[in-house]
């Protein structure tokens, strides 16, 4: 397969990554999941006791200038870890307090601006996945293959509420729902590259289809467009 982009975009917690990281795997492709580097901007906000919404662009850009996002494959799963300034936070940065936090710091101008700068780097040399809100709009508009997903908002509340307990997280299955409806609210009413579906991306309701249709439809697509 040639080195393309493959931009997913959709709602929180439709299994955007689950499907990005199994198409990676199977098209020896990279995979940026750029939800986690505005979650570890968030969790940097949190630990300096920084109301990050309440500061100027200046502050936010020095902020900005403290943070170093990185990741790299653990070495027993081999699934990517999320490194905030040389420290694994994979486990902060889906906790509650980041969940509920970042949606609000994704709105603004200032983060939003590095965050596209970092991910169109990560990006550059193609042959790469990425999952989002804009990246089909704004951050690869040129992507060749683009995905928007969705599922129920049942279903995703559910899916959610069981990866939290699998990962020992307390949390009840009314508050993933209200954070996940919450989310969505700011996600899609932002002023900034606010989540919409790209006119060119195909459309994914995965509510009942399991992992391996998801991929099957995907590889399928490729097919079709790339044979
Ligand atoms: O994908 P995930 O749920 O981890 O993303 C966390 C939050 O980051 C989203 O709810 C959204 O507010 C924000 N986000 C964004 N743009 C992206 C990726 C995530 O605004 N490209």
């Amino acid at each position: 397969m040639e080195p393309i982009i493959i931009a997913i975009d959709g709602f929180s917690s439709c299994g955007k990554s689950t499907l990005a990281k199994a198409l990676a795997k199977r098209l020896g492709f990279a995979y940026l999941d750029t939800g986690a580097m505005y979650r570890a901007v968030t969790l940097y906000g949190i630990q300096k006791g920084v109301e990050v919404a309440n500061l100027n662009d200046q502050e936010i850009s020095k902020l900005l200038n403290e943070v170093e996002i990185t990741f790299k494959p653990d070495p027993i799963t081999a699934e990517n870890i999320t490194y905030l300034n040389g420290k694994p936070v994979e486990k902060e940065i889906r906790g509650k307090a980041v969940s509920n936090a970042v949606s609000e710091v994704a709105q603004l101008k200032e983060i939003r601006k590095r965050m596209l700068q970092l991910q169109r780097e990560a990006g550059k040399n193609k042959g790469i996945v990425v999952d989002g809100r804009d990246i089909g709009t704004k951050v690869f508009p040129q992507a060749e293959l683009k995905l928007f997903m969705t599922a129920s908002p049942e279903i995703r509340a559910e899916r959610r509420y069981q990866e939290l307990q699998k990962k020992g997280q307390q949390i009840s299955l009314e508050e993933v729902e209200e954070n996940l409806k919450k989310r969505d609210h700011q996600d899609t009413h932002r002023e900034e590259n606010p989540l919409v579906k790209a006119k060119d991306a195909i459309e994914l309701d995965n509510s009942h289809l399991d992992q391996d249709e998801q991929l099957n439809f995907v590889l399928r697509l490729l097919q079709e467009k790339f044979a």
